[in-house]
């Protein structure tokens, strides 16, 4: 039987960019103590009062269908919350609940691109970031955010392959790069946006993971409101990864376009996990920062044992929950370097190869573990950096 040419070539074909994580969870299935600093996902599981209120919810009845666009009471917090947030007044209309900040990012090509459209987007990137650009049939463009500005995308590359594309997909604070955008950088973003007329879609999961100034949306800059798709999640802000919950912040008109897309396709999002999301949000900023916490620790941590440090060099990571680092003193790529580490030092950390070609000769450093572990892996890199690089 024949399959589509969508799902055959979503994934742009080659590696997929995982072997280094394959390898080390083989390893560990054999009985190797590996130290692994590869995934995005918090070293603690969803905090007990959150699922106490899901477990609550779901015997109080939550366990039907739910609407379409997502529970009201969910909506009307996370509308006060990015109101709050970022001083733009949001309504629950301007509000779609989505399973996770993924859903959101397939609804908001999906809502702006026809097949054959152009989509661009920042490398390094998420993963996911092609593919689902292909899912909707359009066709992935990358700009790279050179090392050489520290990985601030450069507006006038931006401007030479936008006209005529229909969509910018920016991420701030950044995955893979700990990179937090400037105001400069994200102003000149709005103008090429503005001058090409391109959606602009802010995945701005990590938003409560911003260690050095505050969180900037470009929703937030002047007339960037009508044209910005706001993507959120409780994946990150909340440690929920697993219960798939997210959303999608924009003009009223897109939101109802993106709800006849969730009726066509997830069919809403389980009433007692919208419930327990809306309970997550009450607890208010203080929860999150908490939530937070340990990343913003384990940063000061990896950013004081690299100072001064010339054969691998941290990025400074003013955000997120990894720290890049610059390995290409060592002469390696940074999936050889990777390898090297994990093969010798049970070390596995993720190849700046795997999130496109702007971040080779690097390596992403999830901070994810104990702090303790954690410094003991960092000094395992710089160890090998330098035995290499000499
Ligand atoms: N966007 C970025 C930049 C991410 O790093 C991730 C997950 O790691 C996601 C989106 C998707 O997260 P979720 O679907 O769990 O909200």
């Amino acid at each position: 039987m024949r399959f589509s040419n969508t799902i055959r070539n979503m994934t742009g074909g080659g590696s997929d960019g995982w072997d280094v994580f394959r390898k080390a969870k083989n390893m560990v299935r054999s009985g190797v103590d590996v130290t692994e600093l590869t995934i995005g996902e918090h070293d603690i599981r969803t905090d007990p009062i959150i699922l106490e209120a899901m477990h609550n919810a779901a015997r109080d009845g939550h366990t039907g269908y739910t609407t379409f666009e997502g529970e009201e009471a969910l909506r009307s917090r996370v509308a006060a919350r990015i109101t709050g947030r970022t001083g733009v007044m949001t309504t629950p209309d301007h509000v779609l609940i989505v399973p996770g900040g993924q859903g959101g990012l397939f609804a908001t090509h999906h809502a702006v691109c026809d097949p054959g459209d152009t989509a661009l987007y920042i490398d390094p990137y998420y993963t996911t970031y092609p593919g689902t650009i292909r899912t909707v049939g359009a066709t992935p463009v990358s700009v790279e955010a050179r090392a050489d500005r520290d990985f601030q995308p450069d507006p006038d590359d931006i401007a030479a392959v936008a006209p005529g594309a229909r969509s910018i997909l920016v991420n701030t604070p950044n995955n893979p790069t700990g990179v937090v955008y400037t105001r400069e950088t994200l102003d000149g973003i709005g103008r090429v946006a503005t001058e090409n007329d391109l959606w602009i879609i802010s995945d701005e999961v990590y938003d409560t993971q911003v260690w050095i100034g505050d969180h900037l949306s470009p929703r937030a800059l002047p007339g960037l409101e009508e044209r910005t798709l706001v993507i959120g999640s409780m994946s990150k802000s909340h440690a929920m990864t697993g219960s798939r919950v997210g959303w999608v912040v924009g003009p009223p008109e897109a939101i109802e376009h993106m709800a006849n897309l969730a009726t066509h396709t997830t069919y809403g999002i389980s009433g007692f996990v919208q419930h327990a999301a809306a309970f997550a949000l009450d607890q208010g900023t203080e929860f999150e920062e908490m939530i937070a916490e340990p990343f913003r620790r384990r940063r000061d941590l990896v950013l004081k044992l690299m100072e001064g440090q010339n054969a691998a060099r941290a990025i400074p990571a003013d955000g997120a929950m990894y720290v890049m680092v610059d390995i290409r003193a060592t002469g390696l790529s940074g999936e050889d370097f990777a390898n090297r580490l994990l093969d010798e030092r049970h070390v596995a950390v993720m190849p700046g190869e795997s999130f496109g070609t702007a971040a080779a000769g690097h390596l992403r450093v999830a901070l994810t573990v104990a702090d303790d572990r954690l410094e003991e892996a960092v000094r395992d890199l710089i160890d090998l950096a330098g035995a290499l690089a000499n």
